[in-house]
């Protein structure tokens, strides 16, 4: 059996490589569209044949979007748009981009007079998701989506071809779940910074590809003995957790990762869609059945609260580790309600700043240090 850390190493060369990935896609003749956050079906861009390529901003300094974007604004958006405006995007036949926060609504339409040259295909979601009118309204905007997916692919994209790609996802969605808890499990073997390759390697590659990776890398996981570990085990909330630089830190301090309630990592796959009946009813299910995500409409206030410590409880964590990313609305008005809940439950927390532009991670060390040492304690 291949050791975790060959895997491990393979799907990190991905993710740390996108550009590779999608040049090397557009050589072998398989055409990909971009998928901006957050809650594209994906599946419908599968089902065209395309390979869906997740575009979530890059680690480092923005140089072109400075001339639409103020410095006090969200890094995925300055770095995403900085990323086509450098050619680093040319090549995609679409873009799909939502519209779910203050920021991405601005944000999908400076893309879209930047960046002409793209097909610029524009989502918005319902607020209220869950009732009929709600999912009447998501099947609405993904009919018009897969339209205009067929306009640029020149096909036709069948229902059963839908369908054969939320299997795809399915079976996707279920190995990276499975990988999270047994990173979990095995923390000696699997490092925080190798934990999010691992998850992020799946923005870039055919999800059946990818699955079959993370599964050979989750038989060798689950092959290896039980370790104690003696360090802490924490649960990470946030939108993005990819940086090697602050997830070192981690390493260094001896933080395991057991569980995460990460936009970019748990929160995107943690529902599956119906593999039968109408596959555009079963996708609008799907994102009406998403809970607990700040960006995300939740007359209960106190229900991600409870999530979250249940999280905790369930992933045996002894604390949280807010990251939350700079100038985010939706994150920052939800974290004062969610830290009461863990405060009243005796779940430990800190909070970090982090963004994409990020290049002194001096206080976020000294924050993890204080607080791997607390926990220890
Ligand atoms: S990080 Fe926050 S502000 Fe930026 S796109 Fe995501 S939800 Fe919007």
């Amino acid at each position: 059996m291949t050791q975790p850390e060959e895997l491990l190493k393979t799907l990190s060369d991905i993710a740390h490589d996108p550009g590779a990935r999608l040049a090397a896609c557009l050589a072998e003749g398989r055409k990909a569209v971009g998928v901006f956050p957050y809650y594209v079906p994906e599946e419908l861009a599968y089902a065209a044949g395309f390979l869906p390529f997740g575009i979530w901003g890059a680690q480092g300094t923005v140089r072109e979007a400075g001339r639409y974007f103020p410095a006090f604004y969200c890094s995925i958006a300055r770095t995403g748009l900085d990323l086509a405006l450098r050619g680093k995007l040319d090549g995609l036949s679409a873009v799909i981009m939502p519209s779910v926060c203050d920021t991405l609504r601005p944000f999908t339409q400076n893309f879209k007079s930047a960046k002409p040259d793209i097909p610029f295909l524009f989502l918005a979601h319902p607020q209220n998701r869950k009732e009929d009118f709600g999912v009447a309204y998501t099947i609405s905007e993904y009919r018009r989506v897969k339209a205009e997916l067929e306009a640029v692919a020149d096909k036709k994209i069948t229902d059963e071809a839908i369908r054969g790609a939320i299997r795809v996802y399915n079976e996707n969605r279920a190995a990276r779940r499975e990988f999270v808890r047994l990173a979990g499990a095995h923390p000696e073997a699997v490092s925080p910074a190798g934990r999010a390759a691992a998850l992020k390697s799946a923005y870039f590659m055919d999800k059946a590809a990818h699955t079959e990776l993370l599964s050979r890398l989750n038989d060798s996981l689950r092959a290896l003995p039980s370790v104690a570990w003696t360090g802490v085990k924490v649960v990470t909330s946030g939108i993005l957790a990819d940086g090697d630089n602050l997830l070192d830190l981690f390493e260094r301090h001896g933080i395991a990762i057991a569980a995460d309630d990460i936009a970019h990592e748990s929160r995107s796959f943690r529902t599956d869609a119906s593999e039968t009946g109408d596959p555009l009813e079963s996708l609008a299910r799907q994102f009406a059945a998403q809970t607990d995500d700040p960006l995300l409409y939740e007359p209960d206030l106190a229900h991600r609260g409870a999530h979250l410590v249940e999280l905790v409880e369930t992933a045996g964590a002894r604390g949280v580790v807010f990251i939350m990313m700079q100038f985010c609305d939706p994150e920052e008005l939800d974290y004062p309600n969610v830290k009461n809940a863990l405060d009243k439950a005796g779940i430990p927390s800190v909070a970090i700043g982090y963004d994409r532009q990020m290049r002194d991670f001096g206080q976020a060390g000294t924050s993890l240090e204080a607080f791997a040492d607390m926990l220890k304690s």
